[in-house]
């Protein structure tokens, strides 16, 4: 089975992710901000990152940063949820090594898709 890591500061959506995500079979770990993910991925495997954009503590883009400075998820496949139209700040996120954007309110169906196909090696 494979592990998604959840990322959020809300816990409604936490649970909302986790909830379409454990239909599918996988492996759900959830982290309510950048810090606590750093912590969590000292511990647990994550083949597939899904991170909201603001957070307190560390936000999603300091936290796709250090994530990439770590090898051993250089290419952990990160989708980013976020609601912002700003195009630095998407470009800002591609750049840090986001692979993919989904805006909230996100689809059930249109998340698993890019999941699977993300976990697969496709865009
Ligand atoms: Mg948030």
């Amino acid at each position: 089975m494979q592990t998604i890591l959840v990322i959020d500061d809300s816990s409604t959506i936490r649970k909302l992710l986790s909830y379409i995500l454990r239909r599918k079979d996988f492996l759900v770990a959830e982290a309510e901000d950048g810090l606590d993910a750093m912590e969590k991925l000292s511990h647990v495997q994550a083949d597939l990152i899904i991170v909201d954009l603001n957070m307190p503590n560390m936000d999603g883009l300091e936290f796709v940063k250090n994530l990439r400075n770590n090898y051993y998820y250089i290419d952990t496949p990160v989708i980013m949820l976020t609601t912002t139209k700003d195009e630095n700040l998407r470009r800002d996120a591609f750049q840090a090594g986001v692979n993919m954007f989904l805006n909230k309110p996100v689809q059930p169906d249109v998340l698993l898709f890019k999941v699977e196909s993300l976990l697969k090696g496709g865009e």
